[in-house]
């Protein structure tokens, strides 16, 4: 898909880059050393050409989004990770469960136009059943059959695995038949064991966060991965992380969307830590879109990074913005200032205004057609 628009030549003053940029025109792998060294270099407008360039050879200047909703069905969480201002003890101020009606009717709730994709995520709540996640997949299929669920974190799939007493597959595998059609990319946080242990010793390992996504994968079902930075993880856990993601995806090919997420320490464990600049932002998007070369897409989560700075990412290796998302707890129980949601018109013009081609998808990246309050997906 060629860019519609000329480029300038490479350039950059900073001589590290230069054999960077010669793998990267010459479409060949980047190393370990290579991703530390992009961390290092301070040449952000060179690193984003040198993205831009491999987001614009795989999408030209399409930059796609989609109309959807998240539902968190509980807050409640066993686990208490530092980096966390979501979860909370079953009885403690600010606790809720929605009973199933109550999830359904929220499924139902927001703006008037149709959604095309739920995405679903939410603690590790010590009480409830297996059984009540199947039903409440189970109870939105039936309702609403044409919209695509999104659900479960692999934290969440290894811990209702555990108490159901089934194993990771034996779980899917039933998530799968309620009606699951793919899981997001959440609780990856960081591989390291070292920065784990600060940030989120409760959560299962790295290693485990892999193997479930790779068996997702392997039963056809697609899933997302995230990366958590701008903590106390240092370049080469961020490089380690990445060169694990893209390992897996050698193997099973079954990652979508790479989506970093910057760390938010607003009301938890971590507050003294100060918020990711503009430039750490878009230095990750960057650096993401050129290690991960066989992840399709690489997503600058405007909940996450700012309307505006999900913009300015459209240039520099992101091609996805996310979606309308309507009602977003997680980010905003740690500060972000950012709007709950946004009209489908919103992100159209922002998709505009950074002079790409808004491309509304579904969550498989169909081409979703849409007239007066009804979708239709190309397939
Ligand atoms: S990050 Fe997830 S697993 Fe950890 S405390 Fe928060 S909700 Fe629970």
């Amino acid at each position: 898909m060629p860019p519609t628009h000329p480029r300038h030549p490479f350039q950059t003053n900073d001589p590290s880059l230069q054999p960077i940029a010669e793998k990267v025109l010459a479409g060949n792998r980047l190393n370990f050393d290579d991703g530390v060294a992009l961390y290092s270099s301070s040449d952000i407008l060179a690193i984003g050409w040198l993205a831009n360039y491999v987001r614009e050879k795989l999408h030209g200047d399409t930059a796609y989004f989609n109309v959807n909703r998240h539902i968190n069905p509980t807050n409640v969480c066993v686990a208490s990770c530092r980096l966390c201002a979501f979860g909370r003890k079953k009885d403690a101020p600010g606790s809720y469960t929605m009973a199933l009606e109550e999830a359904w009717q929220t499924a139902a709730t927001g703006y008037s136009e149709a959604v095309t994709e739920f995405h679903i995520v939410g603690g590790l709540h010590p009480d409830l059943p297996f059984e009540y996640f199947l039903d409440l997949i189970r109870g939105l299929k039936q309702r609403f059959p044409q919209v695509h669920i999104k659900a479960f974190t692999m934290v969440e799939v290894a811990y209702l695995a555990k108490r159901a007493k089934l194993s990771i597959l034996d779980t899917l595998v039933a998530m799968r038949d309620a009606g699951v059609d793919s899981l997001p990319g959440g609780g990856a946080e960081i591989f390291s064991d070292r920065v784990r242990h600060i940030i989120c010793d409760h959560k299962i390992d790295g290693d485990e966060w892999l193997q479930t996504a790779a068996t997702a994968h392997k039963l056809g079902l697609k899933s997302n991965a995230t990366m958590l930075y701008g903590h106390v993880e240092a370049d080469e856990d961020r490089v380690d992380h990445l060169l694990r993601l893209r390992a897996v995806q050698d193997e099973t090919g079954g990652f979508q969307t790479f989506i970093p997420l910057a760390f938010h320490p607003d009301h938890t464990v971590l507050e003294h830590i100060p918020r990711t600049t503009g430039m750490m932002d878009i230095q990750q998007i960057a650096i993401s879109r050129l290690l991960l070369d066989n992840f399709p897409h690489i997503k600058a989560y405007w909940q996450m990074m700012t309307p505006k700075i999900a913009q300015i990412a459209l240039r520099f290796g992101a091609d996805d913005i996310d979606g309308t998302v309507v009602e977003e707890k997680i980010y905003h129980d740690a500060g972000a200032t950012t709007p709950q949601g946004m009209r489908r018109s919103d992100l159209v013009r922002l998709i505009t205004e950074a002079g790409r081609v808004p491309f509304e998808r579904d969550t498989l990246y169909r081409a979703v057609t849409r007239s007066e309050d009804t979708f239709t997906v190309a397939v």
